[in-house]
């Protein structure tokens, strides 16, 4: 199918881009890559008066480190995101979380501001920002505001992003040294949205646990942090009784959807199972 009819516009600057979505009063959309966008508009399951394509806007692909944490510019394809230095430093979580996503040519057009705008509960960037806590700026007529993870994500493919806004920056805290992480995933094929997608890092301090962090995708239709699992290793620590406790923990937290892919049974069952696997790959990690 071919997309309905749309104005387009191609500003070379967000002030610009801002202009032109305030002016279809919540009728635009703002493209990005496009890896989503395009097979909505094709299969007319949206049909926006006009397109604000951020493409020709340089100053938002970058990134950067400031003040702890990794900033990047929406328009920063997930492709320059696996091959970043600073990324496989300080977010290895994310580099690893990369790989899961699409094919290469969707991750060499698709972009980290529209993976998260887009906020398709099965995408591993939305579970990572919810993992290591990260925040959004959107920017829109009124100014600029800064949105943390949790406040983020409101239902399936809906964040509290207004229509008139534009998502310009992910800011994400660097990872603490000696950090042990792991994204653990069940797809049909790889490539494929998650069925269930769990983000890990634990922080250990011998056998103690000092940080544990976890975040689903597919569960849900939102990232759903798994606090209570995570409280149970920062209590008991990284032996084997909390990991099996903190996985049977998440099984309890999680109120998947059914659909054609998997039964809600069979998702909580894997949320354990990915759990498990996850916990005992980044306290390896953490481990050297
Ligand atoms: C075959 C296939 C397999 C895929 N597999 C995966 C996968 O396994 N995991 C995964 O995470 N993703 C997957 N994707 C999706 C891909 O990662 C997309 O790149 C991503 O979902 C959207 O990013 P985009 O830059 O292409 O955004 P677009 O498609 O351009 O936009 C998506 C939505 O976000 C909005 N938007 C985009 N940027 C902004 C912004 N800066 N501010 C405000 N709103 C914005 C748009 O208006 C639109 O509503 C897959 C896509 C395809 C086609």
């Amino acid at each position: 199918m071919k997309p309905p009819k749309f104005e387009y516009h191609a500003p070379k600057s967000v002030e610009e881009a801002l202009d032109a979505l305030g002016r279809y009063g919540g009728d635009a959309k703002v493209l990005a890559g496009g890896q989503s966008l395009m097979p909505l508009l094709n299969f007319r399951l949206a049909r926006p008066a006009a397109l604000v394509d951020l493409n020709r806007i340089a100053s938002l692909a970058y990134i950067r480190e400031h003040d702890g944490q990794i900033r990047f510019g929406a328009m920063t394809r997930q492709r320059t995101i696996e091959f970043s230095p600073v990324v496989a430093q300080r977010l290895p979580l994310l580099k690893e979380a990369t790989r899961w996503v699409g094919h290469l040519p969707i991750r060499t057009r698709g972009t980290i501001g529209g993976s998260i705008a887009h906020a398709d509960p099965s995408a591993e960037y939305p579970a990572v920002l919810a993992a290591l806590e990260g925040e959004v700026v959107a920017r829109g007529a009124k100014g600029e505001r800064v949105i943390r993870a949790g406040d983020l994500f409101q239902t399936y493919l809906t964040t509290n992003l207004a229509p008139d806004e534009i998502l310009t920056e992910v800011r994400l805290p660097a990872m603490p040294a000696g950090a042990g992480y792991a994204l653990e995933e069940f797809a049909r094929r790889h490539g494929d949205f998650a069925i269930i997608g769990i983000a890990a890092m634990v922080v250990r301090d011998g056998q103690r646990c000092k940080l544990a962090r976890l975040a689903t995708a597919g569960a849900g239709p939102v990232p759903v942090r798994l606090r209570a699992a995570e409280e149970i290793l920062e209590r008991d620590g990284l032996g084997d009784a909390a990991i099996e406790a903190a996985a049977r923990r998440a099984t309890e937290l999680v109120d998947p959807d059914a659909d054609i892919h998997a039964s809600a049974d069979y998702r909580r069952h894997l949320t354990g199972v990915l759990t498990k696997r996850a916990l005992v790959r980044a306290i390896g990690v953490a481990r050297g």
